[in-house]
């Protein structure tokens, strides 16, 4: 059985924070805020995680009042959705994505992002797809004021939890 799930998340660009997407730190004078390191794509992808596996969301498995998750890495949040998931019996089939940003260019730091996730997640890089867009400088991206992140995940039933 497949089951599908879709996430998004969105993070206002700040001054004074590293700027941290799919576990990589990112050369920016800007950076995303949050309570953990506020890593939209991780979230984005561990809420299509969640979905699929029919689990809630992060702000209900993971609140923001809980001080485990201040400046904490998204890669171990992502890392336990990872583990709910095979716990319940399913098997990530591929996940797809997309950051939206305006600037800087994304593409140099994809494939940092892919690995870390594959590794995070105990899965191969190529299950897992990065795609950035700007919004052509339209609204609050195009402004820089806040990056968002989109992320689809398919998971498959392979045995019974
Ligand atoms: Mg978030």
């Amino acid at each position: 059985m497949f089951r599908i799930g879709n996430g998004y998340d969105v993070h206002r660009l700040v001054q004074g924070r590293k700027l941290i997407l799919g576990g990589v730190e990112i050369p920016h004078p800007l950076g995303l805020e949050g309570h953990s390191d506020a890593d939209a794509l991780l979230h984005a992808i561990a809420d299509a995680l969640l979905g699929a596996a029919g689990c809630g969301d992060i702000g209900k498995n993971y609140p923001n009042t809980d001080p485990k998750w201040k400046d904490a890495s998204s890669l171990v949040l992502l890392q336990q959705v990872g583990k709910l998931c095979e716990e319940r019996g399913f098997e990530i089939a591929n996940i797809d994505s997309v950051i939206a940003a305006e600037k800087p260019k994304i593409s140099p730091f994809i494939e940092a992002m892919k690995q870390n996730i594959a590794s995070t997640l105990a899965i191969e890089p190529d299950q897992i797809n990065i795609k950035a867009t700007t919004t052509e400088k339209l609204g609050y991206i195009g402004r820089q004021e806040g990056m968002a992140a989109y992320a689809v995940a398919l998971i498959q039933k392979t045995r019974e939890s």
